[in-house]
């Protein structure tokens, strides 16, 4: 038998993962040693014995194996935290294709020094007659932003600075005029806490009949010991995150914990505060925002038992709580769970493993469930719950739909059909909010010769430049920028100029402001919110109604409650249709239904207009009248005829480099190895150039193998990697393992 040695680390910490150690495996405890293992190792010089955690089992010497010490015994104890976060990692190693160390990077806490910082949080003076009578001013002399602030310390009382600046979307200068004629006061606090004092647990809504039976069902369950992973399928407003609360408080009543995952973008003020009315400070969040110390006192936090739940994006799956009953995933379909850095891993996929080592059940809710999920449900691996009615009295928008070919038959070469201008026309007249979605930045898609045909290509990346006002021509890849000349480079023609086909949403900006002279028109865009803070400035400014219409990219579609909105534009949904990319149907279907959950959030009635050339589209009639299943149907077919996840698993193999020639003999050899060692039912695609074959001057190919089974395809990228290992030269290897992008 061939000897085995282990990889131990004496402190476990992102700053140490270098510092390990190898100790031989002997006498009985040959095959009870695991990545994870805490075992009892004799250190140093005098022989000490401590206690290490094991990264790595092989059987490679890395010395003189008669010099190497050997483990004592195996301390294995399940309730630790970092035995179970060093497992998880592993596992996405294993899974995802990365080296131990960055996984493990991944789910450790970066240790930063941490100064005590001093909190500050806004604190209610006025009585609640004083308060009212107040608010009552403010809204009569529409000073929006005070009401707003006012009406939610009425509510709480007390509330954090920072979520008043950032998420209020209040301004300090205001909070400084109250303050001074002690409205409210400042209250400084030291030590940092992510919380909001003052509002303890707060009772609950009662849950209608349909959000009831899904919390009992999911209560029985749990209570009799069975864990499961459960997929609440509910349209918008439906009152999934009601069921969610009750869910958690279950949970948390056993004295376990919770994570709950949301995407970034729905962290918003108002989703944070439900959870801190509800449960008080036993909550914590974590978001892009936060410093490197920040964070890592949150897990501290967690650590310690401070904190039972924490809500954060996909990063809050490796909270260090001891013992997680439930892992909460909100809006499971969003493209954000999945990581875009190796190891490239879906948080559902790890919020899976991660429940299966804790003994905790899993619980995904969204309006447009991925079709992965729903597969699984409609099999019955999860379990379906199933919500179909708005919570509040608020009905669902009209959805139409305009034929943009027809329009071109009309003479209507615009971005604006008929119906939608004179509907946002009708808006205006009304003093109601319009949105406008387009799916692409800037003026044009891109400029050339209308003599030799060049196209303006940027310098670092195979892509197009794309056109933006003043003459200013952007990659949108890299970041370059340069200014239009208006002479072709290549042969001097001056018949040089934009291809209008391509227009994006600063074209739509200036032409709804020439067409609707009389409103204020917002642009919200990559290129407007370069800047910390404007993103929120923007959507405060239309949350006050400074303006009158909103133009944006799909930034603009989630999570946000405008009451005033009552009509949402999709100037061109064949956009995101058109993309190259399997998911395509899918991404146009969610935005199609995300955005037309913006429209009649409140009494008023909300209507949606959607612009395509491919008004028989199944992603576009289904979005049309909401109808998921109708899209599922039509989806999971097309999946299952060509093999794409989830009716087959797809493995994306990025080769990079900065020489075109290493990168393509490399690829060449990496897919013959590749292909020497498939077995059967494989098929290995490539190598071939990505779609965008070069980016910030990087050669980039790439091979797709497709397979029923992920454990093959798991087995071909451990090849693969291995393969990588005997390389020289300067080229980097990536894995997607069932990619959410194309490359
Ligand atoms: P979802 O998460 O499905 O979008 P929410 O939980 O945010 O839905 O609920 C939408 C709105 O309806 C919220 O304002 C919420 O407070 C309200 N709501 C949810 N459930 C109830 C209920 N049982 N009774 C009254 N209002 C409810
Ligand atoms: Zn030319
Ligand atoms: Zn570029």
């Amino acid at each position: 038998m061939k000897e085995m040695y282990a990889e131990v680390i004496v402190d476990i910490s992102v700053e140490n993962l270098d510092h390990t150690f190898q100790y031989r495996i002997t006498g009985d405890l040959v095959g009870r040693v695991f990545v994870g293992s805490r075992v009892l190792i004799p250190f140093g010089k005098g022989n000490r014995e401590i206690a290490g955690f094991v990264l790595e089992v092989s059987d490679i010497a890395k010395y003189d194996p008669a010099k190497t010490k050997s483990i004592i015994s195996v301390l294995n104890d399940d309730s630790l935290v970092e035995q179970k976060l060093i497992r998880l990692a592993y596992w996405m190693k294993s899974r995802y294709g990365s080296t131990m160390n960055r996984a493990l990077s991944t789910v450790l806490p970066v240790k930063k020094n941490i100064r005590a910082k001093e909190s500050r949080s806004v604190r209610l003076l006025l009585s609640d007659d004083e308060a009212k009578e107040k608010l009552e001013y403010y809204a009569t002399r529409k000073m929006v932003a005070r009401e707003r602030l006012l009406r939610e310390l009425i509510e709480a009382h007390t509330i954090d600075y920072r979520l008043v600046t950032s998420k209020l979307n209040v301004s300090a200068a205001t909070v400084k005029a109250l303050s001074e004629q002690h409205i409210l006061e400042v209250v400084r606090k030291r030590m940092y806490r992510n919380t909001v004092k003052g509002t303890s647990a707060g009772p609950a809504i009662r849950l209608n009949e349909q959000q009831k039976r899904i919390a009992d069902d999911f209560i029985e369950e749990y209570d009799r010991g069975v864990r499961n992973t459960y997929l609440i399928h509910g349209i918008t407003g439906s009152g999934k995150t009601e069921v969610y609360m009750q869910m958690i408080d279950h949970v948390v009543s056993r004295n376990r914990q919770v994570i709950v995952l949301i995407p970034e973008i729905s962290l918003t003020y108002q989703t944070v505060m439900r959870f801190y009315q509800r449960f008080g400070d036993r909550v914590s969040t974590l978001h892009s925002k936060l410093s490197d110390g920040e964070r890592y006192d949150q897990f501290e936090r967690a650590k310690k038992g401070e904190i039972d739940i924490m809500i954060g994006p996909r990063s809050a799956l490796f909270t260090p709580f001891s013992d997680i009953g439930l892992i909460v995933i909100d809006e499971e379909h969003e493209h954000t769970y999945k990581s875009d850095q190796m190891p490239k891993y879906h948080a559902r996929e790890v919020a899976g493993e991660l429940a299966l080592l804790h003994g905790a059940s899993v619980v995904l809710g969204s309006a447009t469930p991925s079709i992965e999920s729903y597969r699984l449900a409609r099999e019955g691996v999860y379990k379906l719950y199933v919500l179909d009615k708005r919570a509040k009295e608020a009905s669902l928008p009209t959805v139409t739909c305009v034929d943009l070919r027809e329009e071109l038959k009309s003479g209507n070469r615009s971005m604006l059909s008929e119906k939608l201008r004179s509907a946002i026309e009708d808006r205006l007249a009304k003093g109601e909010q319009v949105m406008l979605f387009l799916n692409r930045r800037g003026l044009a898609g891109f400029v050339s010769c209308r003599e030799c045909g060049n196209v303006i290509k940027c310098p670092h990346c195979d892509v197009s430049l794309s056109k933006h006002k003043y003459g200013k021509l952007k990659c949108h890849y890299c970041g370059f920028e340069k200014s239009e000349t208006g002479v072709c480079e290549k042969c001097g023609s001056k018949l040089i100029g934009a291809m209008g086909s391509g227009a994006g949403t600063e074209a739509a900006e200036d032409l709804i402001k020439k067409s609707f002279p009389q409103a204020v028109v917002l642009r919200m865009d990559a290129d407007t919110t370069k800047q910390k803070g404007d993103y929120e400035t923007i959507l405060s400014s239309f949350a006050n109604r400074e303006a009158d219409i909103l133009v944006g990219t799909q930034m603009i579609v989630k999570g946000h409650d405008f009451p005033y909105v009552t009509l949402v534009g999709i100037l061109a949904a064949d956009m995101s249709l058109n993309a190259n990319d399997f998911r395509a149907g899918e991404r146009t279907f969610q935005l199609l239904v995300q955005a037309s959950g913006r429209a009649g959030r409140d009494t008023r009635p909300g209507e949606v207009i959607i612009q395509t050339y491919r008004p028989d589209h199944y992603a576009i009639t289904a979005a049309m009248t909401q109808d998921y299943e109708a899209f599922y149907e039509e989806e999971i077919g097309y999946r299952s005829l060509l093999g794409y996840p989830p009716c087959g698993h797809m493995l994306a193999i990025m080769i990079e480099s900065g020489s075109e020639r290493e990168c393509f003999s490399c690829a060449g050899s990496l897919a013959e190895v590749l292909r020497n060692g498939i077995i059967s039912n494989v098929s290995l695609i490539g190598p071939t150039p990505a779609t965008i074959s070069r980016m910030k001057d990087i050669y980039r190919y790439m091979i797709y193998i497709k397979s029923e089974s992920v454990d093959m395809l798991v087995k071909i990228k451990d090849n693969a990697e291995e393969y990588c290992n005997t390389l020289t030269s300067d080229v980097r290897i990536s894995f997607d393992l069932d990619p959410m992008n194309s490359y």
